[in-house]
């Protein structure tokens, strides 16, 4: 048995691994890189293996770093099925529908700009709508902690991961010329305590874990302080009669911003201003989130129990059409814009941004990891100006940051997360960290009496049994 690690090694996005059993290969996420354009483009058009050599496919959650490429590697011959869970699978359809079109879009804006310099290049799309629908048609969905047969000696089981909904942890039992191995990948871990979705679950007796490692190195501020920091920069910022710009992803921040402005507003702990969901994509996974209540927690239903949407509330309004959120440029009264993208690459935000990020009455809320290279961590790392749609803009908004929403788990909750495996793990991978993070984490892990962790390197094969 052996894993190759094609992504996601020293860095956060990319995601993508591949474990050979008994002569089988299991790819596990196929995830897209972000960050510096031209190199991601590069790596998401090609792919470092042949896809038609893959036997089946597993997908821990439905982020783009993890998930993206998927239309690409079946474009591409891969004839397996795709195992992932319920909510997974539907977030997929609605997130990788969105990917094509910014595909699409792309490769349209390179072929007018080269037009326009006289150029003979054009490129096509890495893969568009038609792409996704022929890999929606490979998922096949499992419930957690359901064991599956994927492949001969391979029994697959989902534990929730509580990073995004739908998200889980890939546990393989897996045997080999009479051995047995159970496997474990965390995809991302998230939190305990998050207010939407059930906690964490660590399988036992696992032997072999590869680990995201995104957070190695920080703490995040407790969960219970979300509402009142939230309420802090919203009434600061309603005193001085400006905007809230909050950048978030589509997927799960975006629903648990909305969940935590309306407990904020039935407490009375902010004024009544508008809040405007400004991403059509956002406005659809939230009706995700109505579909699938086996992922809340308690606290969610309360209010499903009592036929209340914990996605709604007077005042909340979910904007689809171009015209009307254009519209919002013209306002000039406190209110909150919630829009993708969360790491602020593409999407509406920019143009919020373009807008608001001048004005030192507003603020630009930051709520979510901001990889390298992107706006998003130019923005929190405190830049004077910043380029958006190829302008300077000089930074006047005031930015706040506050990571008791992040989704993954901190320093503490990783460690937790491997304590709370238990002593059969004999072996770790590192992945899904930049390099600080993944170093820092290793040391904490082998602080508490791991002896092997691994920081792989990118294409290299490890035996694993
Ligand atoms: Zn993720």
């Amino acid at each position: 048995m052996k894993i190759q690690f094609m992504g996601a090694v020293r860095e956060v996005t990319g995601s993508m691994h591949i474990l050979t059993v008994g002569g089988k290969r299991i790819l596990l996420d196929c995830g897209f890189f972000q960050g510096r354009r031209e190199e991601s483009n590069r790596m998401n058009r090609n792919l470092p293996f042949d896809p038609s050599t893959i036997d089946v496919m597993v997908l821990s959650h439905a982020h783009i770093d993890h998930s993206g490429n998927i239309p690409g590697l079946v474009k591409k011959g891969f004839k397996g099925v795709i195992y992932t869970t319920f909510a997974t699978r539907d977030l997929c359809s609605l997130m990788l529908m969105d990917s094509a079109y910014i595909q699409v879009k792309d490769a349209e804006f390179f072929n007018r700009k080269a037009e326009e310099r006289g150029e003979k290049d054009r490129i096509t799309p890495i893969y568009d709508e038609a792409d996704v629908r022929a890999c929606l048609s490979r998922f096949v969905a499992i419930d957690y902690q359901v064991t599956l047969p994927i492949l001969p000696g391979v029994n697959l089981t989902f534990y929730n991961a509580a990073h995004v909904l739908g998200s889980a942890v890939v546990c393989l039992d897996l045997e080999e010329d009479g051995k047995n191995l159970r496997f474990l990948f965390s995809g991302d871990i998230g939190r305990w305590g998050l207010p939407i979705l059930k906690d964490p679950v660590c399988p036992q007796g696992v032997e072999i874990f590869v680990s995201e490692s995104t957070y190695g190195d920080r703490l995040h501020d407790p969960i219970d302080s979300r509402g009142e920091s939230l309420a802090r920069v919203i009434n600061e910022t309603t005193q001085r009669k400006g905007k809230v710009i909050i950048p978030s992803f589509a997927l799960e921040r975006a629903q648990e911003i909305i969940f935590a402005l309306k407990k904020l507003f039935q407490d009375k702990q902010i004024p009544k201003i508008p809040v405007y969901v400004d991403s059509p994509l956002a406005t659809s996974i939230t009706q995700v989130f109505r579909m699938h209540p086996e992922c809340y927690d308690e606290e969610v239903l309360v209010f499903t129990n009592h036929q209340d949407n914990p996605f709604s509330f007077d005042g909340l309004e979910f904007i689809t059409r171009v015209e009307d959120s254009k519209a919002l440029n013209e306002r000039t009264d406190p209110m909150v814009i919630i829009a993708a993208s969360g790491m602020c690459e593409a999407g509406r935000i920019l143009h919020h941004l373009r807008n608001n990020i001048s004005n030192e009455h507003n603020t630009i809320l930051i709520v979510g990891f901001q990889a390298h290279y992107t706006l998003g961590r130019k923005i929190l790392r405190g830049d004077s100006e910043v380029r958006i749609f190829g302008m300077m803009h000089p930074v006047e908004a005031k930015i706040e940051v506050l990571n008791s929403f992040s989704g993954h788990a901190d320093r503490n909750e990783l460690l937790r997360y491997r304590t709370e495996l238990g002593d059969t793990v004999r072996k770790i991978f590192l992945v899904h960290g930049e390099d600080e993070q993944a170093e820092a984490y290793r040391t904490l892990l082998m602080e508490n009496g791991d002896k092997d962790v691994t920081i792989p390197e990118l294409y290299k094969e490890y035996e694993i049994i």
